[in-house]
């Protein structure tokens, strides 16, 4: 047999470290992306001179990054470079209390102890615990496929011992008696499509991941990640095609074989890992396969997590601020009630503010920031709104509310501004009900029950990123595509993957 070929149907996090493995590994691999650059939901806008992280920012375990480089040889030292980000996050509440929250322990117990003296121990022993996740949940499983149900009965002591069935902020209000407290120590699971009051608890293990880590920003933006790993993937002689729509992953007797794009490309493949929304991988790439009818409206049905409505503009600075800002509203569990449950599209928002300037100045022209700011929304499938019409009017309330009560300095007019609706969510990514994280991150849809990394029928097909174990968020995808280049790998006969033990 020659060399095996491989395809991966886009450009993410997860697809672009899969790649990079597998090309490593001397898969020679093909990676094929929709749009016009690399990255995915970390897509880079340019205008005026700004750079425009499209997604992440938030940089998390640093190690499972680096991985990927050492895979191929390399250090990730050669080809970026991580600056601390210090404190995390600020978080402001309506009522102007403001916490800074980072990993110094001394500086936040200080805070703790000036607002809730007895929750002093209480985060002592919520540490403790999400630690514990951090070891069950993260180190042991994060990159270990869940393929049969006895990989999940296997790990079930664990979580019945970690009381995974308890939602965040349950296992967080056990421990905090003091409301803005248990919001600080509780958003945390947003930030991977969560939300707080239904995702299970093993997601405070980003609480220890971030301790352990630090938060970290790539010097030139999260986009430079992505130039380093497209990077590395070609000088391994990958192949990376942009501007390519597949249009279908072809099959044949119930195998893959081969995929087909919009343009009229079409070539053979000995197998297809997709990173696309799950749901479009089944319904519309296999549209022609029997066995993944069943599939795609199984994963169809599946709780899917919010969207968000994002708006990027380019301001003068803002003194004094911190580069991640987290703006609560009046409203926490009832806001999350209206965007995860009833689909209501409420009058007063919750955001996330970022100014990257604060840790890297060249993002932006001397003297302006790079914001961003996103606001967490309804998915499609809860809210049918319409965004051409309600995105203006969407926007301007969010601006005018900054301006009022954070920035000033939008008394001037933002010199560049784009929104990036739950629309485009669902037509430029093409995921399901425009939903910005994929699947919920919650229990009964987590590891087994998540979308498998190899699918169980049609021989050759796997999945990588958000939809598949362990989900969202860089750290949950890049590990994915670690978890999917081992079976892979293993299936070619060329490595063997862990196992879950
Ligand atoms: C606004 C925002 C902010 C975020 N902030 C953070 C953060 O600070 N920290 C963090 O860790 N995580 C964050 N996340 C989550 C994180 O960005 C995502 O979970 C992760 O990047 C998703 O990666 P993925 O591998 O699933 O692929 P995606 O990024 O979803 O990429 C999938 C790719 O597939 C392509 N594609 C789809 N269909 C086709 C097709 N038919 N043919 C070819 N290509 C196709 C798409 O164009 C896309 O490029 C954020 C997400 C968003 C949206």
């Amino acid at each position: 047999m020659g060399r095996p070929r491989a395809a991966v149907i886009g450009s993410g996090f997860g697809g672009l470290t899969l790649a990079v493995r597998l090309q490593a590994a001397g898969v020679a691999t093909t990676l094929v992306e929709k749009r016009d650059r690399p990255g995915g939901r970390a897509y880079v806008f340019h205008d005026k001179g700004f750079a425009f992280d499209g997604g992440p920012t938030v940089i998390t375990a640093p190690e499972c990054l680096a991985d990927v480089f050492r895979a191929a040889g390399r250090e990730m030292e050669e080809y970026v470079e991580l600056l601390p980000v210090m404190p995390f996050y600020r978080l402001h509440w309506e009522d102007g209390y403001r916490f800074d929250y980072s990993n110094d322990l001394e500086a936040v117990n200080a805070q703790i102890e000036a607002k809730s003296p007895r929750d002093v121990d209480g985060y002592a022993r919520f540490r403790r615990y999400a630690d514990d996740v951090f070891k069950e949940g993260y180190v042991k499983l994060a990159n270990v496929p869940f393929l049969d149900f006895w990989s999940m009965i296997r790990v079930a002591p664990q979580l019945t011992r970690l009381q995974a069935f308890r939602s965040v902020y349950s296992m967080v209000a056990r421990f905090i008696k003091d409301d803005h407290l248990r919001q600080v120590l509780s958003f945390h699971s947003l930030l991977v499509g969560g939300n707080p009051f239904a995702s299970s608890s093993i997601y405070t293990l980003i609480h220890a991941l971030e301790r352990r880590w630090g938060v970290s920003f790539v010097r030139g933006g999260t986009g430079a990640l992505v130039d380093a790993y497209v990077q590395l993937f070609r000088e391994l002689g990958g192949e990376l095609r942009l501007e390519c729509p597949v249009e279908r992953i072809r099959t044949t007797n119930g195998r893959v074989s081969g995929i087909d794009a919009a343009d009229g490309w079409s070539e053979d493949f000995d197998l297809v890992a997709s990173n696309a929304d799950v749901v479009h991988t089944y319904s519309k790439l296999l549209r022609d396969e029997p066995l993944a009818a069943r599939r795609a409206a199984g994963v169809a049905r599946r709780r899917h997590s919010m969207s968000l409505f994002v708006i990027y503009f380019g301001a003068r600075r803002q003194p004094g601020m911190a580069h991640h800002s987290v703006l609560f509203g009046p409203r926490y569990r009832e806001l999350l009630s209206d965007i995860f449950d009833r689909g209501n599209l409420a009058d007063d928002f919750s955001l996330y503010l970022h100014a990257p300037t604060v840790t890297d100045p060249t993002i932006a022209p001397d003297g302006y920031e790079a914001f961003y700011v996103l606001s967490p929304v309804p998915h499609l499938g809860k809210a049918e709104i319409d965004w051409s019409v309600e995105g203006p009017r969407y926007r301007d309330r969010i601006l005018d509310y900054l301006h009022r009560r954070y920035l000033p300095v939008l008394s001037e007019s933002p010199v560049t501004l784009r929104i990036f609706t739950p629309h485009d969510f669902r037509d430029v990514l093409n995921t399901h009900h425009g939903s910005a994280f994929s699947l919920e991150p919650i229990l009964s849809q987590s590891a087994y029950f998540r979308v498998h990394n190899r699918d169980d029928r049609i021989g050759g097909l796997y999945f990588v990123g958000a939809g598949t174990h362990p989900g969202a968020g860089v750290p949950g995808v890049v590990n994915s595509a670690e978890a999917t280049a081992g079976l892979i790998l293993e299936d070619l006969g060329m490595a063997r993957t862990r196992s879950v033990s």
